[in-house]
């Protein structure tokens, strides 16, 4: 293989020196685009000043510990070998030339000081004097009124003293040959042992003042810089919210034009907050809380990028969100909510296809270029974040020491749960071929996307009509039952808001009843239906987006969507920083928690949408209750897992456009288990189908909110007595916390805190543990994951998949094309030396495939080649024989 590698090693070079080049090409572009400020310097020589001066700040106190004495012992000797390397760097800026002859006289005097020490006891005793006072100083920490109020009255007395000072002048003068050097230096000491702390103490008005200030000082500064700041911030996201809300409900270009006005001023703002927030020299800090909200206030998120780019990256947003909820496809004028509802409601294979195909023709496909570019300007936002790549910001939510911590915790509890999910995974596809027969569904391979009763494959609930475990059991039927009794988009949610009420959690605030919008707006006019909870920042506006039907799935989103409301009220008294869950998780948890009371049997009755007659409890009935549990939220975490693996590996740049259809299905097909209904290719954009891919939200949250989900049920439910480890009549799964406001205090508490503590803590009050585990999902559902596993020995049903032992989706592009004949060629040439003709004709016929030559031997030459490519591309391909079921954790 010696061609290969040489090619390999070229490639590699090539690769290396285009990544420079584009990156430098970036950066001189960015640096040449930036804006000018009006007094001349240039904007980026401003900045680079302020980064200078950070730069050499946290040098020295960064890293230290943060008492006032390592510090006071910082300040005191401030210049030394290492600083000067810095100041060298920076001598064409003032501050910090200023600061080094400062500090080099200061360097100066301490030498002279050291050898005068013997002789000068007076000296020493001031200086004694001098260090004393300072640790009285910091002692006091007056409050911030006296403060002020004692920096006026200094300030006078400063001045008072100038003037003394300039009236005993001349008398200094004359005396000036009547002392010798010794003297003169003594009298200096004394002067500054009186000055400096005056100085220092009048120091935090200037912001840009690096070096003279304590810990202290600097806390007091941000203190009032965040007093200053918030109500701004929050008047700031009332706008940005306003302009968003009006464009999601009614997409006009007048409303996107508004929308894009407001945004262009927010990312203003926000730059120029971001600048000053990080001149505060966090890590001196004592004060946590404090050091807490500046690191959150740090991260200038995609603003960070130059107006153009940022511009663009807005209208690739709007455009890709436009493709996706107003995309025709075929003569159908509602292709969203016409093809999902063939997915939901079909049995017919073809039609079914003939859907799926067709949504993912008209969203995803018709974004895939845009959706490279996307990716791109992520990255940059990112990068000058100080991030590697988008991927790390976006799991910098989860304020984990490391990156990948979060992946790591996430691929534990996905491990946890996977011998259940292919549990129901067997069953489901055993379900299926018997009803649309195994040259449809194989049985011993992934399930066709199509047959799963929703476009995306991620809730499967609408299978239970074929697949309940006991058919002859009736289920509740609460559409029907809703219907029925003529419930109302409006009242849906009144009843999930009698629930959280129940808890004594918040009503909803009058405003909520007025601005939102809870059905489809029956005028023509487009709306982005996808349902959504609005928070305007100003503690009284609360809002939801949703075009809801009257049905189960309805109403259980309405309770969803009103979490996120309770969450909204909960924290609104928290300072705008800490306006967001614990983490992304929390906010999301909140309202499904809820939906695993009302989806119990006992709560149904309770308000009166089961009757008694209709629900008998048995065996037969709790299986087939947990069973549509499983359908809804256990098949929804592969898919979340599928999807943000699959963008953290897009933004990390192992995946490329050249294979991001082919990356997709890799993992869909090896985590969960589903296949496309025909050969993919890198021409559609599978994952562009998904909204969240086309809006840019993370999707991990919702595998960790399903994780807290149930934890979180499991302690209420302990706490309020309704479930009991060693009582078998009180498993988790009938457990209802309707009307138990032990169990609203708790959530109560946690969803007060917002952000304000990291989420451990948040999770330690809901949970009593600071650590996610699996295992409260896994314990709801013990009864049917008994039954499943009898079910599936029965039937001797394949545990897990095989492969499909073909591409589902081929990686393509003209790059690929190149790289196919070069690798070709190399095989060529490599087999011609070692004679292996048998292998070389097999090489051949993947060129070409050809019907003649055996399988065995068109896998063996594709096995090769995809080892190839994948040193190419640094990613898997699709094209891997077997599941290696051991790797898949
Ligand atoms: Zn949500």
């Amino acid at each position: 293989m010696i061609i290969s590698n040489v090619y390999y090693n070229a490639l590699i070079f090539g690769v290396a020196t285009l990544t420079f080049v584009e990156s430098t090409s970036m950066r001189t572009k960015y640096l040449t685009d930036k804006p000018q400020s009006s007094s001349g310097d240039s904007q980026y020589d401003v900045e680079a000043r302020f980064a200078l001066e950070k730069m050499a700040q946290e040098f020295y106190f960064g890293a230290r510990d943060n008492s006032s004495e390592e510090w006071q012992r910082g300040t005191g000797r401030f210049i030394n070998k290492e600083r000067l390397d810095i100041a060298e760097e920076s001598k064409n800026l003032m501050p910090i030339v200023v600061w080094q002859e400062k500090a080099d006289e200061k360097t100066k005097m301490d030498e002279e000081e050291s050898n005068m020490a013997e002789d000068k006891p007076k000296i020493v005793k001031e200086k004694n004097k001098m260090v004393e006072d300072k640790p009285k100083m910091n002692e006091e920490k007056p409050s911030m009124a006296e403060r002020k109020s004692k920096i006026a009255k200094d300030k006078s007395k400063t001045a008072k003293e100038k003037m003394k000072m300039v009236k005993e002048k001349p008398k200094t003068v004359k005396g000036v040959n009547l002392k010798s050097p010794a003297m003169w230096q003594e009298e200096a000491m004394r002067f500054l042992a009186e000055e400096e702390p005056k100085m220092a103490e009048e120091k935090p008005k200037i912001v840009k003042g690096v070096n003279l200030k304590s810990p202290e000082m600097w806390q007091e500064e941000a203190m009032r810089f965040l007093a200053e700041e918030e109500p701004k911030m929050a008047e700031e996201a009332n706008l940005k919210a306003l302009a968003a809300w009006n464009y999601a409900a009614r997409m006009t270009k007048k409303n996107k034009d508004k929308m894009d006005a407001a945004n262009a001023r927010s990312s203003t703002y926000e730059r120029v907050q971001h600048e000053r927030v990080n001149l505060f020299p966090r890590s001196i800090m004592s004060d946590p809380d404090l050091r807490r909200k500046l690191k959150k206030m740090s991260s200038l998120g995609i603003s960070a990028i130059p107006d153009e780019q940022l511009l663009r990256f807005n209208d690739i947003l709007v455009e890709m969100q436009d493709i996706y909820v107003s995309g025709k496809g075929c003569s159908y004028t509602e292709p969203t909510q016409y093809l999902n509802g063939v997915l939901a409601s079909s049995q017919n294979p073809e039609e079914l296809k003939h859907a799926w195909l067709e949504w993912h023709r008209v969203s995803g496909q018709r974004m895939r270029s845009l959706y490279a570019e996307y990716v791109e300007l992520s990255n940059m936002g990112a990068r000058l974040n100080n991030y590697t790549d988008a991927s790390a910001q976006w799991l910098s939510l989860y304020e984990s020491p490391e990156v990948q911590d979060i992946p790591k915790e996430v691929a534990r509890l996905w491990k946890q749960l996977r011998p259940l999910y292919l549990q129901l995974h067997a069953y489901v596809r055993r379900k299926l071929y018997l009803k649309y027969g195994v040259s449809i569904v194989d049985p011993r391979r992934g399930i066709p996307a199509h047959l799963l009763g929703n476009m995306w494959g991620q809730i499967w609930d609408n299978l239970l009509n074929i697949s309940q475990p006991f058919p002859d059991t009736p289920s509740p039927k609460v559409t029907e039952a809703l219907k029925q009794q003529g419930f109302t988009s409006r009242k849906m949610f009144q009843v999930a808001e009698e629930f959280f009420v129940s808890l004594n959690l918040s009503a909803m605030p009058p405003l909520f009843w007025r601005n939102s919008i809870l059905e489809k707006p029956t005028k023509r006019r487009r709306v982005n239906c996808h349902s959504s909870a609005w928070d305007f920042m100003d503690r009284k506006d609360f809002r939801i987006l949703q075009c809801s039907d009257v049905s189960l799935r309805s109403f259980l989103t309405a309770h969803h969507e009103m979490g996120h409301i309770e969450n909204f009220v909960l924290y609104k008294d928290q300072p705008p920083t800490y306006r967001e869950g614990a983490n992304p998780g929390f906010d999301e948890a909140i309202g499904d928690v809820i939906t695993l009371s009302v989806m119990s049997p006992k709560h149904l009755k309770k308000i009166g949408l089961l009757s008694d007659d209709e629900h008998v409890e048995s065996y037969e009935s709790n299986i087939n209750h947990l069973f549509s549990v499983a359908l809804r939220k256990l098949t929804l975490l592969p898919f979340a897992y599928v999807i943000d693996l699959w963008r953290w590996a897009v933004f990390q740049g192992s995946v490329t456009p050249r294979n991001y259809n082919c990356h997709w299905w890799y993992l869909r097909e090896k985590y969960q288990g589903v296949v496309p209904p025909e050969k993919r290719s890198e021409e559609q954009f599978d994952p562009g189908s998904k909204f969240h891919v086309a809006a840019n939200v993370p999707y991990i949250r919702y595998f960790i909110s399903a994780i807290l989900e149930f934890q979180m049920h499991r302690h209420m439910c302990k706490v309020v007595g309704e479930y009991d480890p060693n009582d078998t009549r009180k498993p988790l799964h009938s457990c209802d916390i309707y009307q138990k406001q032990q169990a609203g205090t708790l959530l109560r508490r946690v969803m007060s805190m917002g952000s304000s503590q990291p989420w451990p803590e948040a999770l330690k009050v809901i949970t009593g543990s600071r650590c996610m585990d699996a295992s409260a999902l896994r314990e709801y559902l013990l009864p049917l994951e008994h039954w499943l596993t009898v079910e599936n020995e029965k039937t001797g049903e394949l545990i897990g998949w095989e492969h499909t032992g073909e591409d589902r989706a081929t990686s393509g592009g003209s790059g690929m094309t190149v790289a196919f004949i070069i690798f070709a060629v190399a095989t060529f040439l490599h087999l011609w030396e070692s004679q292996c003709w048998q292998l070389l004709t097999a090489a051949w016929s993947a060129l070409r495939p050809n019907e003649s030559v055996s399988p065995s031997l068109r896998h063996l030459v594709h096995t090769v080649e995809v080892q190839m490519l994948d040193r190419l591309t640094g990613s898997k391909n699709c094209s891997h024989l077997v599941m290696d079921q051991d790797a898949i954790n």
